[in-house]
This record gives C-alpha cells, structure tokens and sequence, in this order.
C-alpha cells in the first residue's frame, strides 16, 4: 500500500496570472450634460444600458460627473452596439408588447 501524492498544484504566481491578461485600452464614450451642457467622455462603467423590447423603451444612463443630474438619453442600435461592444453594463427590460 503505498501512500498516493496528491497531484502537483501548478506553481500560480501572481506574474503568471496577470500575464494571461491582455491589456486592453479603456473605451470612454463622449457625453453631454442637458443640465450643465458640460462634455466630458465616460468610462465604460460609469454608463448603463437599459434594452427595452422598443427602441423607445432603449436608452443609456449615467451621472453627470459635473452637476451630479441623472441623465437619460436614447439608445439608437448603433449606440447600443457601441455601448455594448465597449463592455458597458446592460440591463435588458422585461415587457409585455
Ligand atoms: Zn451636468
């Protein structure tokens, strides 16, 4: 009977995991304020998309970093491409037509 070796956990180095990582550059999205008029471009993560069944029901959100307002602007398909594509979270609406 002999005593089994666990199997050999590959040596995980930090250095190993992050070089699986491809650096990718950070997407920002140019917006305007209808409050403030100010412009200013966004990260990814400071946009939400909200996909309804309708293209009136499909709109992005995010803060102003300016004046703080909450604004609301209308997706186009091409908007939710780019949006999406930019890793933007989604959210998508559950409705009835
Ligand atoms: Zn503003």
């Amino acid at each position: 009977m002999s005593e089994s070796v666990g199997p050999g956990m590959p040596g995980m180095t930090a250095a190993t995991a992050f070089a699986g990582m491809r650096r990718v550059p950070p997407v920002v999205f140019k917006a305007g304020c209808p409050d403030c008029r100010g412009r200013f471009e966004l990260a990814a993560s400071a946009l939400r998309l909200a996909i309804g069944a309708t293209s009136r029901t499909t709109f992005y959100s995010f803060t102003c970093p300016e004046c703080g307002a909450a604004v609301r602007k209308p997706a186009g398909e091409r908007v939710v491409e780019l949006l999406t594509g930019g890793g933007v979270r989604t959210l998508r609406l559950h409705s009835t037509v």
